[in-house]
């Protein structure tokens, strides 16, 4: 076998959809795997549908997500240039090739000199390929017009341009989206027009949502863009995880498995032809899998900004270390750190009822009083809260339950919650003492 060389061609037309970025990830997958090459091309040829920034919003994206490429406008190489709009005389060239050999024909606009022009699909073809996921599909040509290869502007359409620049850049494996299957005999026309070997076509299984409806872009309900998940603390190593198993899953089933390995036990065998479900509960799973594996130092980190851009004052860098520390297994994206923060400190103090109900029940003031009294000397950090606890047992003869959870609950308002101790470091002395106070003044106008 040849180099692979396989490719990924978006069209700049917006911003990088997980539709997209999982064709780029398998692409990629393939070529890593295979140790081939790995090509971003920009089909721009649709020129009023393109966006400004869209492509760099794609590449910007991808590399966010991990995946580096061999070849591409903004890196060059020797197959480019890499956006087809720059390769205008190419597509030119080859046009008036085929019909000189009478493969294709003018087809001029009334009144003018200008002219497209048409593949001229030959009579009683039947055109099949293997594909990779599907196996065997066939078409025969009486079912597909004469279609327009060369726009009257000069511009080639899609189904042309892809084959002349697959041919020129060498690519062995197209892996694309079903909705391209279609597109696969018009484009195996061209390749036979100019006896040029075809390359091996894989069409991956669309995405459904949870209802098993085609994704659409403008479906509310599912959060498709990567920049989004980006902006919101998806982590890209989770992301990438998620995305490789949306119509491909390793051979042992299993369901993290680092950057690394998923190239290593890539196999496009198994590749699924069944619709890949978009499942967001696995995709909040698999990113609070990796939420976990961070260090606290790098979770801080990437905490900060959601805290800051809310206004959330960060005392130090060690109580931001703490936060993180105790939050760090409920979070199933980064950004939810400010929710999560906000449940915690909850400004408005309030207790439930059957928290409230076993202050009375359990006789607590006189425990939270003895609380009170020695955090008034503390200076508040974890370790040095600890002792007290055990203290304030010591002097009111309680333990247990009865001693944490009233502590707790007066304090925090909540009747569980993280280790005490840091809790109470996080919530800092002013809030803690308040509280404490306040809810011994609620219990002593119950007496
Ligand atoms: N520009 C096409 C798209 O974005 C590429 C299809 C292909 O890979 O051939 O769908």
């Amino acid at each position: 076998m040849s180099k692979v060389r396989v490719r990924y061609a978006p069209s700049p037309t917006g911003l990088l959809h997980i539709g997209n970025a999982r064709s780029a990830l398998f692409n990629y997958l393939f070529a890593r795997h295979f140790g081939g090459d790995f090509i971003v091309r920009i089909e721009d040829t649709d020129t009023a549908r393109n966006v400004a920034g869209g492509e760099a919003s794609q590449l910007d994206n991808l590399r966010w997500l991990g995946l580096d490429w061999n070849e591409s406008p903004d890196k060059g190489g020797p197959y480019g240039p890499y956006r087809q709009l720059e390769r205008l005389d190419i597509y030119k060239k080859y046009a008036e090739e085929l019909l000189e050999k009478g493969y294709a024909y003018k087809e001029y606009r009334e009144n003018s000199s200008k002219y497209a022009i048409r593949f001229k699909v030959p009579q009683d073809v039947e055109y099949s390929f293997k594909d990779i996921v599907r196996g065997e599909l066939k078409f025969q040509s009486k079912d597909v017009e004469d279609w327009v290869m060369m726009k009257d502007n000069g511009i080639p359409t899609y189904n042309f341009a892809v084959v002349i620049d697959d041919h020129l850049m060498e690519i062995t494996h197209v892996l694309r989206g079903e909705e391209h299957i279609t597109n696969t005999p018009k484009q195996i026309m061209v390749y036979q027009a100019f006896g040029w070997q075809t390359p091996e076509f894989g069409h991956m299984t669309i995405i459904v949502n949870e209802q098993k409806k085609k994704l659409s872009k403008r479906d509310k309900n599912v959060i498709q863009f990567i920049s989004e998940y980006k902006a919101m603390g998806y982590l890209p190593e989770a992301m990438f995880n998620f995305i490789s198993l949306l119509g491909w899953s390793p051979a042992e089933n299993q369901e993290i498995l680092s950057h690394d390995d998923i190239i290593k036990s890539f196999d496009p065998n198994r590749l699924s032809k069944a619709p890949a479900m978009f499942d967001k509960d696995k995709l909040a799973y698999i990113n609070s899998k990796y939420i976990k594996m961070l260090s606290a130092e790098k979770l801080a980190e990437s905490a900060r900004p959601f805290l800051e851009k809310e206004g959330i004052h960060i005392p130090s860098e060690s109580w931001l270390l703490l936060l993180v520390g105790i939050l760090q297994d409920r979070m199933t994206h980064i950004g939810e750190i400010v929710s999560l923060y906000r449940a915690f400190f909850h400004d408005e103090f309030h207790l439930s009822d059957e928290a409230y109900q076993f202050l009375v029940e359990n006789n607590a003031s006189h425990i939270l009083e003895a609380f009170h009294k020695h955090l008034e000397q503390s200076n508040f950090t974890s370790e040095s809260i600890e002792p007290l606890i055990k203290q304030t047992g010591l002097d009111t003869n309680t333990k247990g339950k009865t001693l944490f959870m009233s502590l707790r609950i007066a304090t925090t308002g909540d009747m569980h919650g993280p280790s005490l101790p840091i809790s109470l470091a996080l919530l800092g002395r002013d809030l803690v003492l308040k509280r404490l106070s306040e809810t011994i003044e609620k219990l002593r106008g119950e007496a």
